[in-house]
Parts: structure tokens; sequence; C-alpha cells
């Protein structure tokens, strides 16, 4: 038997890529292209009218009406041979052509006869496949007329597989490709068992971002973006496809041996100068991810999630770049374990609960306050720290409801206390979003009412990171919560950035010297100075000084000798449940306090 496979054109390489480009082999059918086809069998009155889309080995059907198969193999393909004419491909007879004669379509089902076919051309030239009309019967060639019909409807085609690549694969701002494109490419070189190296690349944290936006608007930044794509585009070379992923961020696939360092450095090169836009100049700060793709992992990895986490790794520590390590994910799934239980936490009230650590009064040696602090047992984790959990619970919507729980928990058990006859105050620990607008400082009020607590009773700590975002509403929120009688108190101090025009201005009561502070004071000259100027300056500006992390006897006199008004530590006392506190208060630490306590309350 004799077979005429369609020769490649000379263009192939780049054709399939057009193919790849514009034609998704899983796209969801298309109304337009439907109508197409079934307008071209009706005008021409052909039983069958397909858009065949030709890839390297085989032809796919993007639409079609006469026939139930979906593709063929290329090599038996009509269309194989009318991508290779420039506008009009025709066969009145398939029987009387040798090239046909044998063909199994021709042979067998759908027994084409008649064949007329238009390449469906881009603007640059590439035949992605065509638009054709068959019959079962042979027919008189067409008129110039019909071909032009038939051509017309062609460039229909074309103009919608462009528009529906535009809708799903395009960012629109930039015009680059998107992250699901990016996704599914990645898919198509898995599957064809390539591993080639994923590179991400970030400009500007997220944060940054959100304040480029706040201060010169949505489309200063927009403008921006397409300033930092234009650059990158012409880094990575003409070959390079360039995706949009996020915000900032843009992505690209390299040969698994491409050099990074050299890669970074052109970038670090390039972007040495700031990105300016409006003659504002916007310095950028270039994290870069690179993960070599996988073919043994092809279905169950998030491969842009994960380069991306390389990306801000290497953006956050300002190391460049830096290629995904497992350990990066380990830590983001933790993170996400905990933040998606935290909610369940939350609603059940027995995995979170306070406990409570001492301070005491120097002169008198008395326990003055106690510090409520928060305690989570993860029903399969075990117990977490504050420490970890506070400051993810801090980057979602969940440390309001957090800081809610912690009032409640705190004021109930202050109620507690109050009916058992103890006054020591409770400092409860808030984070800088409770002091962005009102809702905390109403929501604590409330909650004191409710209980019939004394405002005074309570103590606030915060730190000086709540002073970042809006100076102005944190001081109007604690003025609020001062006017109530309510304690205030800046946490960790001598860690933050100590502005001391800030912390002039602020209705404050105390500081807490940090407890990294106190940890060399014994043989570092430098740091006993450090503190002692600290615990001065305080005092003059009239606040009341609190040492915590008093870990051993040597640091309880020294802090107590240069003159801190409080101490708290695990020298004085660890952090307990309620009830050890209170055996502790009666036997070790607050015996004046409870017999002071007691004498009001007799009187
Ligand atoms: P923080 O406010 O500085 O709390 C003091 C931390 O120091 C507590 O750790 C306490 O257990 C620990 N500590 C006490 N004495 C010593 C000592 O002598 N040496 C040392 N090395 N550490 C000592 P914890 O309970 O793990 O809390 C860690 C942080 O988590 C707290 O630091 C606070 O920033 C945050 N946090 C805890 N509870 C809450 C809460 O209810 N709300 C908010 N927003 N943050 C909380
Ligand atoms: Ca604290
Ligand atoms: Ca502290």
């Amino acid at each position: 038997m004799t077979h005429f496979a369609p020769p490649f054109p000379a263009n192939e390489r780049e054709r399939v890529a057009r193919v790849a480009e514009l034609c998704y082999r899983d796209a969801v059918d298309d109304d337009v292209l439907d109508r197409i086809v079934a307008l071209a069998a009706e005008v021409f009155g052909t039983p069958i009218a397909l858009i065949s889309i030709l890839e390297e080995q085989q032809q796919w059907f993007r639409a079609k009406v006469g026939i139930t198969v979906s593709s063929t193999p290329r090599d038996v393909s009509f269309c194989g041979h009318t991508i290779l004419v420039d506008d009009f491909f025709e066969v009145p007879d398939t029987h009387h052509d040798p090239r046909f004669r044998h063909n199994v379509l021709v042979t067998g089902p759908p027994g084409i006869r008649y064949y007329a076919g238009v390449p469906l051309l881009t603007d640059d030239g590439h035949a992605l496949g065509s638009l054709c009309v068959i019959d079962k019967r042979p027919r008189a060639p067409m008129s110039a007329g019909q071909r032009e019909s038939l051509r017309h409807l062609a460039q229909l085609v074309v103009h919608r597989l462009h528009d529906l690549r535009a809708d799903s694969f395009i960012d629109r701002p930039t015009r680059l490709m998107n992250r699901i494109r990016l996704e599914d490419d990645i898919h198509r070189h898995l599957s064809a068992r390539e591993e080639p190296l994923l590179v991400a690349v970030d400009f500007l944290s997220p944060s940054f971002v959100n304040d480029i936006v706040k201060a010169l608007g949505y489309s200063f930044s927009q403008r921006l973006v397409s300033e930092i794509s234009r650059r990158v585009a012409g880094l990575i070379g003409h070959d390079c496809v360039l995706y949009r992923i996020g915000l900032t961020r843009f992505a690209f696939i390299k040969p698994r041996d491409e050099c990074l360092a050299t890669l970074y450095a052109r970038f670090s090169t390039a972007f040495s100068t700031p990105v300016e836009h409006d003659g504002i100049p916007i310095r950028t700060q270039i994290g870069m991810g690179a993960l070599e793709l996988d073919c043994h992992t092809i279905n169950d990895r998030d491969w842009v999630r994960l380069v991306v986490s390389a990306a801000d790794y290497a953006r956050d520590r300002g190391i460049g770049w830096a290629r995904y390590q497992a350990e990066l994910d380990i830590a983001q799934q933790r993170a996400f374990v905990l933040l998606s239980s935290l909610s369940y936490a939350l609603e059940e009230s027995e995995q979170l609960g306070l406990v409570f650590q001492p301070r005491i009064d120097f002169a008198s040696g008395r326990c003055c306050a106690v510090e409520a602090l928060l305690r989570w047992t993860h029903p399969t984790l075990g117990p977490i720290g504050p420490d970890e959990f506070i400051p993810l619970a801090e980057k979602t919507d969940l440390i309001r409801l957090l800081s809610v729980w912690v009032v409640e928990a705190a004021i109930k058990q202050t109620r507690h206390w109050r009916d058992a006859g103890y006054d020591f105050k409770v400092a409860i620990n808030i984070s800088p979003c409770d002091l962005e607008g009102p809702a905390f400082t109403d929501r604590l009020i409330q909650t004191l009412e409710r209980y019939g607590v004394e405002a005074a009773t309570l103590e606030i700590e915060f730190t000086e990171g709540a002073l970042i975002k809006n100076p102005a509403e944190c001081r109007n929120q604690l003025t609020r919560l001062r006017a109530l009688g309510i304690e205030i108190s800046i946490d960790d101090f001598g860690t933050g950035y100590s502005n001391w025009t800030y912390l002039r201005e602020l209705p404050a009561t105390s500081v807490k010297l940090d407890r990294s502070l106190l940890k060399d004071i014994e043989s570092q000259e430098k740091d006993r100075r450090l503190v002692t100027t600290l615990i001065d300056l305080a005092q003059r500006l009239g606040y009341k000084v609190v040492a915590e992390g008093i870990e051993n006897q040597a640091s309880f006199d020294a802090v107590k000798g240069w003159g801190c008004d409080e101490g708290q530590g695990y020298f004085i006392a660890p952090p307990m449940a309620s009830e050890r506190l209170i055996e502790w208060i009666e036997h070790e630490g607050g015996a004046a306090a409870v017999a002071e306590a007691a004498s009001e309350v007799s009187c």
C-alpha cells in the first residue's frame, strides 16, 4: 500500500510552539467555534465540517460536526497537507487521487470522498491546523466565491482562538502568560519527560507593593509592573516565555544546567538602578527562586507555590537567589496546618488556655501583677508555643479572634480572683492589629462591663511594632484605654526601633525591658551600661520599669540594684495554671498581697 504522509513544513518547530500556545487541548467546547463549523457545513452542504489542530504527531478536532472521533494520527490527516499551502487545499475525489486513495479515512470511516480545507494562519504565518468541509461523495471543485467564504470562516476561527487564549492564559495588564498557563506548561514538560528548571523572581515584598498602591495609586503600581516586566523580558532571552504569576512576581523555564548565579547577577545588575515611573524611582528587592522539575512527582506537587516559596525566602533574607529546599516547604506546610486548625481551636475551648506568670514589686517583694500567656495544645501536634502560632495568626484575621478569646478568658479569670479576694493586676498581651481601629477597645470595655471587673485591674502589654503602621490611630486607642484607668506597658522594650518621639507621646505607664537585654549582663560591661541607660531614660520619661526574663540571683540582684521597679522571670516563678498560681501566691510570693487584699475586703 502506498502511503503518502504529509511532509513537515520548514517552520515546524515554531509552528508547534504556536499551536501549544494558542490551542489548549483540554479546553472546554466553545460555542462560537461550534457555530462556525455548523455554519460551514450548512453553507457548503457537507455532512462533515471540522476545525482540526495539527500537533507534532496527531490532529485533534477543536470543533466538529458529522464525525465522532476526536483525533487521528497526523500521517493520515488531510490537514497535514492543508497547512503546507498558503490558502486553500481541495481534493474533489479522493478515489482519483493517489495521495489519498488508500488513506484509512477514505477506505474506512468516515469514508472521505471530497475534502476542502483552509489553513488556520496566525499573523506571523504559522498554520495551526485547518478549517475543512468533507463530503462522503465526490464534488465539483469550489467556485472562487465559495473558497473566499471558507477563507473568511477560517479567519474567524483564528480570531476566536486568539481571544480564547487571551481570556484564560493572559495576564491582561502585562499581556504576558499567566500562572494557569505556567502550570499547564509545566505539566506539558513533565508529560514529555523533560525536567527543566523553573525560576521565579519577585521584585517587591507584598507589603511594600501595598504601601505603593496606598501612596501612589493602583495605576502607578500597574505601570511600575509593566516597566519591571519590560526589563525582565530583556534579560531572559527571546526563546524564553515570561509568565506573570503574582503582583510583582514573574516566572520562566530554563534548561536544567542554567547557571543561577550568573542569571541572578544579570538581574541584579539590570535592577541596580531603580525602576522609575512618572519620575518616581522605586528600588526593587529581588528574590529569585529555582526548582528542578521532576517527572517522578508529576501530579502531586504544587510547583509554582514551591518555587515562589524559594524566591520569597531569598528576598526576605536578602540573599539574592535560592534553590527550593524541602525544609522550606515543611515549614510552610506546618504553618498551613497550624493556621487551619487554629480556627477550630477557637471554637473548641479545651485546646486553648491561659497560664499566668507572676511579677513582683521589688520594694515590697509582693506579687503585684500576673501576665496572662496563651497556650495551645493541638490535638495531634501537641503543645504549640505562642512564639510560633501568634506571629502566624498575625498574618491573618484570626489574630482578632484570638485577642478576643484572650480578653474574655483573662477577664473571666480576673473576676474569679477578685471574688476570692486577690487584688493583683492582670496583664494581657495584645497584637499590633488590635490597635488599628476601635473594635478591640470596644470589645474590651464591653467585656469588663459584662464581668463587672474594674478597668484599673487590667494592664495591656503592646510592642512598638504596633506603632509602625498607623501611629496616630494606635495612640488614639491607647489613650482611650488609659482614660479608663487601664495600665499600658511597652513590651520587649529595647529591641524595637525605640522612636523616642513617639514613645514620649504615648499614654504608657511602664516599660518591660526585653529579656534578651539581661542575658549577658554578668559578662558584658556594655550590656550593663545599655540596661542602666535604658532604665534611666525610661524613668526620666516617667515610666515604671519592669525587668523580665530574670533567670538567676545575679540578674535579680542587678536589676533590683539598678532601680527597676518590678521583676518577672523563671527565677521568681514560671508561668503557671491559675490554681497553681494561687498556691504559689499563698506559699511563696504573694503573702503580703493577699494579706493586704484581705484587710481591704474586711474594712
Ligand atoms: P512576651 O510578652 O515577651 O512574654 C514573655 C515570654 O517570656 C513568655 O513566653 C514567658 O514564658 C517567657 N519567660 C518568662 N520568664 C522567662 C525567663 O526567665 N527566661 C526566659 N528565657 N523566658 C521567660 P511565652 O509564653 O512562650 O510567650 C512568648 C510570646 O508570645 C510573648 O512574649 C508574647 O509576645 C506572645 N504571647 C503570649 N501570649 C500572648 C497573647 O495572649 N496574645 C498575644 N498577642 N501575644 C501573646
Ligand atoms: Ca508580654
Ligand atoms: Ca516581653
